[in-house]
């Protein structure tokens, strides 16, 4: 590939050992009893899994984004939910970093970034979801505090991070242009006002817990208020590329499977990849797909390292993962036949994530939609 060097196929090859050790039995199990992900993800962290592309001055390698592509993907051939909790980190550690004060970075960023404790985002609300103009949960002025009162549903790993982001009001009007009159707090889970509701059972991404949380009267100094700034919302691209990145490694991982089927089903004395063009003719064409989406993606990765960030392209390159992760699965489970829909197999397991994926954080259109619209 053009994009790797002999120090990037170490760095792949490292990740690969680690997925296929550690990461693919925990999946699988985390996948049937839907249980929680916590110490796998501290423990990435502690392996320096989250330090990419993180600046240096906040802990991290620095901004390689096409090694971060190469781990989100070798994750992705594992199923979709530890890629999407991995990149879930990159959106606290990358962007958000940009827009802290020095003793949040020491405070909150650089333990998170080395696997001391995990952050999460409370955005999304019971009544308006993701539109900020219509957020309940309120922030308010006591002294050198803030109080912070209201909930948030469908919040990933509503029971399991240690510090979350609150987007919460600061005034009664947010001034559509600034943004002023929203901020993030960031709000520790110990605090006796937090509670985790209720966990949702979900299609897919199974094993990353989703649910509600509370928020009854916390008191959060000034210190660890974030004004809400518009170039965090644009320094979303590396977390909307990410996404594709994961659907990129579930693809490659589901046409091998198949292709191995294939040449391993044998009817009549003769593989079904031999007596059937037609089937090769259908892996052929999927696989076509996946090569022209690894070269967009890693040519805007490559862009990245160069400074280059194109919202319209990481916006497009997101709004066409869970598609093309959906298209694969499903012609690969046809090409499997039963096979193909026995979970053990795995193939089904990607077909679900697509769908998970898709509107996890931010739905597509949503967001997508927004971004290219601010263009
Ligand atoms: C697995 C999973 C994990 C999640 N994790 C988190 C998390 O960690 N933190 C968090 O805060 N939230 C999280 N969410 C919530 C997620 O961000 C929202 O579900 C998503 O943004 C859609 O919002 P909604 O569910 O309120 O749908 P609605 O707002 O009811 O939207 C319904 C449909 O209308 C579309 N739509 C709505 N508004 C617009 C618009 N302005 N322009 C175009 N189309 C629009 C949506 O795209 C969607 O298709 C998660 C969701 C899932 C499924």
């Amino acid at each position: 590939m053009w994009y790797m060097n002999e120090e990037r196929e170490l760095l792949r090859k490292s990740f690969r050992e680690y997925t296929e050790k550690r990461i693919r039995p925990l999946a699988r199990k985390l996948e049937a009893e839907e249980e929680n992900s916590r110490e796998a993800l501290l423990e990435m962290g502690k392996l320096g899994m989250f330090t990419m592309p993180v600046p240096e001055a906040a802990g991290g390698t620095g901004p390689d984004y096409i090694s971060w592509g190469l781990l989100l993907e070798e994750l992705g051939k594992e199923g979709a939910t530890f890629a999407f909790l991995a990149l879930l980190r990159q959106v606290f550690n990358g962007p958000m970093q940009a827009a802290c004060s020095k003793e949040q970075i020491e405070k909150y960023v650089k333990p998170a970034v080395n696997g001391e404790f995990l952050i999460g985002l409370a955005a999304n609300e019971p009544a308006g979801g993701n539109n900020m103009f219509e957020y309940q949960t309120k922030a308010v002025r006591d002294g050198d505090d803030w109080i912070i009162n209201g909930s948030k549903v469908l919040v990933t790993q509503a029971s399991e991070v240690d510090v979350f982001l609150v987007l919460a009001l600061t005034r009664d009007q947010i001034d559509f242009r600034t943004m002023e009159g929203i901020d993030i707090f960031f709000v520790p889970t110990s605090d006796p006002g937090f509670r985790a509701g209720h966990i949702e059972h979900k299609v897919g991404l199974n094993g990353s817990n989703t649910g509600s949380v509370y928020f009854d009267n916390i008191r959060v100094p000034e210190s660890d208020r974030l004004p809400f700034p518009m170039a965090l919302l644009m320094g979303f691209g590396p977390e909307l590329s990410g996404y594709a990145a994961i659907a990129l490694g579930g693809a490659e991982a589901m046409i091998a499977k198949t292709a191995d089927y294939l040449k391993n089903r044998i009817q009549m004395g003769v593989s079904l990849w031999d007596a059937h063009e037609s089937a090769r003719h259908d892996l052929a064409k999927l696989q076509m797909e996946v090569y022209n989406y690894r070269n967009s993606l890693y040519g805007h990765l490559a862009n990245r390292n160069c400074g280059i960030h194109d919202m319209l392209e990481a916006g497009a390159l997101k709004a066409s993962a869970g598609p093309l992760l959906e298209k694969v699965a499903g012609e690969c489970m046809m090409l499997m036949g039963g096979t193909g829909v026995i979970r053990e197999t795995g193939i089904e397991q990607y077909w679900r994530d697509a769908k998970a994926l898709e509107i996890a954080c931010f739905s597509d259109k949503t967001f997508t939609g927004n971004v290219a619209a601010s263009l």
